[in-house]
């Protein structure tokens, strides 16, 4: 065989067979191998393009993403900036403090002095918002701290109903107490059409429990969120105590911003960090300022108008916050009352 293969033999060489007689070699094209490796670059060809292709495509979903997330940050900056044609919701503090102590809590309840609101101030406030706006109001927050700590909580239910025959009214609470709740609490919720919003905490608060409660009595009862899986996480607000920051930029970027909306002592807050700051102030001796350009005075307002336009810049107090330096979606904890935890 070795022999015959000395003598002749024919081999393939790119696109040539190669023919080899008595050691003579003939070198012929052929057009089969030509086809054959042309029909390989090819291939090679289509895959390279492929792979262009599918990285286009990728840095196009990308781009596409980007815009949308771009597009949608500029439009809630618009919002914020935007006067309310008439006010979403407006939060109240029943009371400062709270029976939990949740950390970084931006609203300061876990530094909080033990603070009862008067229900004839609420009242009073109450009155000249509805006369303001017509009594259009989308909701109504009432909360703290923890408002089941109020002891004339029902008293705050009636008035808010008297005056706001519209509006959804809540009782925003962490539901520790709410299984305590007594029958007159109940009959309240149900006698001023009053939404029990208890946000889950992992906690070992019998949540059924308050659940059929409030059936049994006609109550709605709806977890904070819209949902009744979501447990609570924590956040970290962090403040600049220099004052150092572009209070536009944080108020364009700032979710709190003329979104929830806050009523203390005659004054409607664009936030409820600036109102209550004195917690934080008191409590770490600092100084953090709210001048009297942080909110506007309803009872010195002229017309719901300049309320919503008042609501809708940003405040002295914005260079205060670092808004970019927030950070959302932390195991929820209970606070150390350590300064790290606000700045
Ligand atoms: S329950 Fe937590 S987040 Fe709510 S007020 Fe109390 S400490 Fe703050
Ligand atoms: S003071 Fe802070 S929390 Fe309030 S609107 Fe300005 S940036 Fe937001």
């Amino acid at each position: 065989m070795k022999i015959l293969e000395t003598i002749f033999s024919v081999k393939n060489q790119d696109i040539h067979k190669v023919i080899t007689i008595c050691g003579i070699k003939i070198k012929l094209k052929s057009k089969k191998l030509e086809a054959k490796q042309r029909e390989l670059l090819i291939n090679d060809k289509i895959e390279s393009l492929n792979k262009e292709i599918s990285d286009l495509k990728c840095q196009n979903n990308k781009l596409k993403s980007d815009a949308i997330c771009t597009k949608n940050q500029i439009m809630l900056s618009l919002k914020r900036r935007t006067p309310q044609p008439e006010l979403k919701s407006i939060a109240v503090h029943l009371v400062d403090h709270c029976n939990l102590r949740c950390c970084g809590c931006d609203h300061f309840a876990p530094l909080a002095q033990k603070r009862f609101e008067e229900p004839d101030i609420f009242e009073k406030d109450i009155k000249r918002f509805a006369e303001l706006s017509g009594a259009k109001l989308g909701t109504l927050k009432l909360m703290g701290g923890e408002p089941l700590l109020h002891p004339q909580l029902t008293d705050f239910m009636r008035i808010s109903r008297h005056y706001l025959p519209d509006t959804r009214i809540e009782v925003v609470t962490n539901a520790i107490l709410l299984n305590l709740q007594k029958e007159s609490f109940w009959n309240a919720c149900k006698e001023y059409d009053i939404v029990i919003v208890p946000t889950k905490y992992p906690l070992k608060t019998n949540y059924e429990k308050a659940e059929k409660t409030a059936e049994s009595y006609g109550v709605k009862l709806e977890y904070y969120g819209n949902t009744n899986s979501v447990l609570k996480t924590s956040y970290h607000i962090p403040l600049d105590l220099d004052g150092k920051q572009d209070a536009v930029n944080n108020f364009l970027n700032c979710f709190h911003a003329n979104n929830c909306v806050f009523l203390k002592q005659g004054k409607l807050y664009t936030c409820t960090v600036a109102p209550n700051i004195n917690q934080f102030n008191k409590f770490f001796n600092k100084d953090i300022p709210l001048s009297e350009r942080d909110g506007i005075d309803i009872h010195k307002a002229q017309n719901i108008d300049e309320i919503l336009e008042f609501l809708s810049k940003p405040i002295p107090f914005c260079r205060y916050c670092n808004v970019n330096g927030r950070t959302f979606g932390h195991e929820w904890g209970v606070s150390k009352k350590e300064i790290e935890e606000w700045i």
